[in-house]
């Protein structure tokens, strides 16, 4: 299927009996949800309950062992899909924040969105400001990674992929590897483009986040959706005895 036939209609991600096994060790169980445009998602769970595994498994880091994916209603495990298209649609952000150091915070907003997306200097470049505008970093364009804290580098991250113009973002533990004081910063240019309407999964530990952002809260565990709902729901009155576990250990 062509990629230029997007179903503005279709859900954002679209997971159907995902199931990832390395080995013998079956990680994702045959996991089932939805994401709808302009939804915010967050995903708990035990360290080692696959919520990693899930999201690299929506832009195919990790190839599925059966199921099926459709982002925005393109079935992505067909081999017609041109997945390289379909991945310029979704910015990923992880715990580590992978700048490249020996380029300036401008070369590391830039070099993709040249190559990939095959952006004239000048127009790179002023998309650059755009977004380090919007993560609150716009005196920052000349400095090198080195240079930045690390919730300030965690921030150019966002703004680079927010660079490529997604139409989702999906986040692992972006707070995970900060200093606490740090985090504030992060979340808030997370809250502010769930404001705008971004469609967002991410897996958090930040319970705060989870409640106040949310639009839906999911727990996993054992490679299995245990329980989702809404996350001020799930958090005060969890219905499973695993996700009361769980809530008990990080609340
Ligand atoms: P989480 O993010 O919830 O901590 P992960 O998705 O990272 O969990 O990992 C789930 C399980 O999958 C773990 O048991 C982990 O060891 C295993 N796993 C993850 N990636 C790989 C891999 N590339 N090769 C083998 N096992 C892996
Ligand atoms: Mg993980």
């Amino acid at each position: 299927m062509s990629t230029d036939l997007i179903k503005v209609d279709a859900p954002a991600i679209e997971l159907r009996g995902l199931v990832k096994r390395f080995g013998d060790n079956e990680v994702l169980r045959g996991i089932d949800f939805t994401v709808r445009a302009g939804e915010v998602v967050c995903v708990i769970g035990p360290s080692g309950s696959g919520k990693s595994t899930l999201l690299r498994s929506v832009n195919l880091l990790e190839e599925p062992s059966d199921g099926n994916i459709f982002i925005e209603g393109i079935d992505i495990l067909d081999p017609e899909t041109d997945i390289d298209r379909v991945r310029t649609r979704i910015g990923m952000v992880f715990q580590s924040f992978n700048l490249f150091p020996h380029m300036t915070v401008l070369g590391n907003l830039t070099i993709a969105q040249r190559r990939v997306l095959k952006r004239g200097k000048a127009e790179a470049q002023r998309v650059a400001h755009e977004m380090l505008g919007r993560v609150g970093l716009s005196e920052k364009a000349d400095a090198y990674p080195s240079h930045l804290s690390g919730g300030q580098q965690q921030r150019v991250a966002i703004a680079r992929a927010l660079c490529m113009n997604p139409d989702m973002m999906l986040f692992d533990e972006p707070t995970s590897a900060l200093d606490p004081e740090l985090v504030g910063e992060v979340l808030a240019v997370m809250r502010a483009l769930a404001d705008e309407g971004m469609t967002m999964l991410v897996v958090t530990h930040e319970m705060g986040f989870a409640r106040e952002v949310g639009d839906r809260l999911i727990f996993m565990d054992g490679g299995v959706i245990v329980e989702e709902g809404n996350p001020r729901e799930v958090l005060a009155n969890p219905q499973h005895e695993r996700t009361r576990n769980f809530l008990s250990r990080v609340l």
